[in-house]
């Protein structure tokens, strides 16, 4: 019993044509007579055997023999139950399902709704807010960013006043519960338990999901009051992070092969105005696996364009890597990844107001193979101040290219490599191998500025199971809110943490956190067979996690996260500055001496700017 109408079910299915239902999930490659095939969205393959009937409206794959009409095939992508997929039908063609008498998903369904008619409403308030004479400082922004009335329409930009809880006294107008409101993502509570508007003097993004429903927002801040620049709306019921393309609902529109994939709103909307429209932003991560999974039903080829500085770049690396086992693993994945670059070191928006679309239509197809892409990152990454060091580029290098899982590929970019260090490819491609071996649950490939390389190479006496009470706070709440570890203006990195086990920690956490893919379980699992301080460290975590309350990322929560890290940070440079006074004292060549002099004032400052920042009480709850 779904509750239904047998009659609104049959009208629903009729005005669902398969053909483009399926079609949002499944690229069609090619026409048989009454028939479309494309890859198999629920097994592995390489050749489609997955068809569409035209004229029966029934799905059905010769690969997994799985089959049946539009709402079967919802219930089974969407993993979700036979009147649910209807009502995500029903609204898809605008039939309206008359209430049910009961079922517990028609609570679900119902909330759901009502958050996404929440977010609606809020966006109407951020447009009029925009439109109205406090939105005058935003305008302004746009103006200078060139954005024309019909963008700013199209992309339902709007602004949120610098106001304590307008939003909120607006929607409550609107008669939404506090349940949906709580559950909409755009509040928090403040220390008295009153709910405050969360985005407040910024320029608002409607975020949307494929089919153009505005499902959360991001915001830009145009105060200059040292607020970090952009936030994002945390997960809802109906938003998740990792699994969302900004603006995709556009870009799958133009139906072109290639897909253009972003880091900001701004390098979106720029781009989608001069005219290239077959462009996504990934929200602010590296591209996550379930985002290329999603990118790959629209479009053959996808070109990604990362920032270009150093946080950037290594972000860029560790994303590529995990989307390089993705496709190593899973044959269905037909889809070619690139990697672009924006000459003299702009953003994608700066350079497209600079130089117009068809500029940067060359740029896209000048785009590199992923492989081409590392090996330059190995390039750069080992040149400093102008010093090529072989060594270090020898040891990113051969990372990268074991990585690389085609076996032509691999040795046509070892023969590169090869060329770059003047040895023969042989010996390139056992070095690799080598790497492959020992690197199987090792820590990714770690950037590293000069002076933290020469720290490197004198070893630090330091307890290997030594954890700090901040440090398994900080990962412990980077588990729970791993959104915070890319908002939080100055990026934690392993080298921030203590030697040994607790760095290994770090690192892997870090790296999952990059791609949204870190939660307490699997942190658990990274350190089920490590020890801190001599007791297992998965105890310290539970215990830690389990006398915490997760709540929402508020600015607060990010100012603990900040302060927690300066924290860690000082206790780590104390130490080197320890280190380095001892060396100071010993043997060393003039050179030796000068330098790490120069460096010894570096970390003094360093440590004189962190104690200013420092807040002693820490309160205990997030
Ligand atoms: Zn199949």
């Amino acid at each position: 019993m779904t509750g239904i109408p047998e009659n609104i079910i049959e009208e629903v299915v009729a005005r669902s044509d398969i053909v483009s239902v399926v079609g949002e999930y499944v690229r069609f490659t090619k026409t048989s007579g009454q028939n479309q095939f494309g890859l198999c969205p629920f097994h592995s393959e390489d050749t489609p055997s997955f068809s569409v009937s035209i004229t029966k409206q029934i799905y059905y794959c010769f690969g997994c023999h799985k089959g049946g009409n539009v709402i079967n095939f919802i219930m089974e992508i969407e993993k979700l139950t036979y009147p649910e997929a209807i009502r995500l039908l029903a609204e898809r063609v605008q039939v309206s399902i008359p209430e049910p008498q009961d079922d517990g998903y028609r609570i679900v369904a119902e909330k759901r709704d009502a958050i996404r008619a929440a977010l609606l409403d809020a966006a109407r308030y951020f447009y009029k807010s925009l439109q109205s004479s406090q939105g005058a400082r935003a305008k302004d922004y746009i103006k200078k960013r060139e954005l024309s009335e019909s963008t700013v329409r199209t992309f339902g930009l709007g602004y949120a006043p610098d106001s304590r809880d307008g939003l909120y006294r607006y929607l409550k107008e609107k008669n939404y519960s506090d349940e949906v409101i709580d559950e909409c993502g755009l509040f928090t509570r403040s220390k008295r338990g009153d709910r405050v508007d969360l985005f407040r003097g910024r320029l608002m993004f409607p975020i949307f999901d494929t089919m153009g429903k505005i499902i959360a927002f991001g915001g830009r801040t145009i105060l200059t009051d040292g607020m970090p620049k952009y936030i994002n709306s945390p997960e809802t019921a109906v938003y998740s992070k990792k699994s969302t393309l900004y603006a995709l609902n556009f870009a799958k529109a133009v139906r072109e092969k290639t897909l253009i994939i972003v880091e900001g709103y701004m390098d979106v909307i720029s781009m989608y105005q001069a005219g290239v429209k077959n462009v996504v932003a990934t929200l602010g991560t590296a591209l996550t696996e379930k985002q290329m999974t999603l990118a790959s039903r629209y479009a053959e080829e996808l070109i990604l364009f990362y920032d270009s500085d150093r946080a950037g770049q290594e972000a860029a690396v560790r994303g590529l890597r995990l989307l390089m086992a993705k496709m190593a693993s899973q044959s269905t994945l037909q889809v070619r990844l690139s990697v672009g670059r924006v000459p003299d070191g702009k953003d994608p928006d700066q350079f497209i107001r600079e130089h117009g679309a068809e500029a940067f239509r060359r740029v896209a197809a000048d785009a590199a193979p992923v492989m081409a892409y590392l090996i330059g990152v190995a390039e750069t990454q080992s040149t400093i101040d102008g010093r090529f060091d072989p060594r270090v580029y020898q040891e990113m290098a051969c990372t990268f290219l074991s990585w690389e899982t085609n076996a032509i590929n691999r040795e046509r970019f070892a023969g590169k490599v090869a060329e770059r260090l003047g040895v023969s490819v042989a010996s390139v491609l056992q070095e690799v191998v080598r790497t492959e071996s020992q690197s199987k649950n090792s820590e990714p490939v770690r950037f590293r500025s000069g002076a933290e390389r020469e720290q490197d190479m004198a070893p630090i006496p330091t307890d290997t199971m030594y954890a700090s009470a901040d440090e398994i706070r900080f990962i412990g709440m980077i588990s729970m809110l791993p959104e915070a570890y890319i908002k939080l203006p100055d990026r934690p990195l392993p080298q921030d943490f203590s030697q040994g086990n607790m760095r290994e920690i770090a690192t892997n956490v870090f790296m999952l956190a990059a791609q949204g893919q870190i939660d307490v379980n699997k942190l658990l699992e990274i350190s089920s067979d490590m020890t801190l301080n001599g007791k297992p460290a998965k105890d310290y975590f539970s215990r830690m996690i389990m006398k915490s309350s997760v709540g929402a990322l508020t600015d607060e929560v990010i100012d603990i996260f900040i302060n927690l890290l300066y924290r860690i940070r000082f206790e780590t440079y104390k130490q080197r500055k320890k280190t380095l006074v001892e060396s100071l004292s010993g043997n060393l060549s003039d050179q030796e001496r000068v330098r790490n002099q120069a460096l010894l004032r570096e970390i003094e400052q360093y440590l004189k700017y962190l104690r200013q920042q420092i807040r002693p009480d820490e309160p205990d709850t997030m």
